[in-house]
């Protein structure tokens, strides 16, 4: 499987491989799913596709799919675990070009819960957790995922 050691994901992979990435909640086929660095929104996490990619279409299609089906699954759980009023999934890879899905519960509380989700993003640093907030929140979305 290809990685790139200047990659940021694939650097959280490969911590997850060693068995170090506290924001570890859970492994597909294709992808893992990690509890995000901040909580600005809560619930935030990201589904990092395991494998060294950098674009959605140089993917091959039972690959994209079985990633679709993940992050689904994944949305469901976030959903099941915090009760949003709405999700946000969003795939950019401009700074960390490996693919990656964001995954943004959104709560009608926000007084932007109109907007795009990263128009806070300034201060999303504020929101940081450490590993054992990411642990706890990590078990408690994994409890809504097969073999829980
Ligand atoms: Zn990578």
């Amino acid at each position: 499987m290809m990685q790139n050691n200047v990659c940021s994901i694939c650097r959280r992979v490969a911590l997850w491989r060693e068995g170090r990435n506290a924001h570890f909640v859970y492994e597909f086929e294709r992808s893992i799913l990690v509890v995000g660095d901040h909580q600005f929104h809560k619930g935030y996490c990201l589904l990092l596709l395991k494998e060294h990619v950098r674009e959605l279409h140089e993917l091959e299609g039972e690959v994209y799919l079985a990633l679709s089906r993940e992050l689904i699954t994944a949305g469901r759980a976030v959903v099941e675990t915090f009760g949003p009023w709405k999700m946000n999934y969003s795939c950019y890879g401009n700074q960390d070009p490996h693919i990656h899905w964001h995954l943004f519960p959104r709560y009608d509380s926000e007084p932007d819960h109109l907007q795009q989700p990263w128009l806070h993003a300034a201060v999303f640093k504020d929101h940081l957790i450490d590993e054992e907030a990411a642990r706890a929140l990590a078990a408690r979305i994994r409890a809504h995922l097969p073999g829980a």
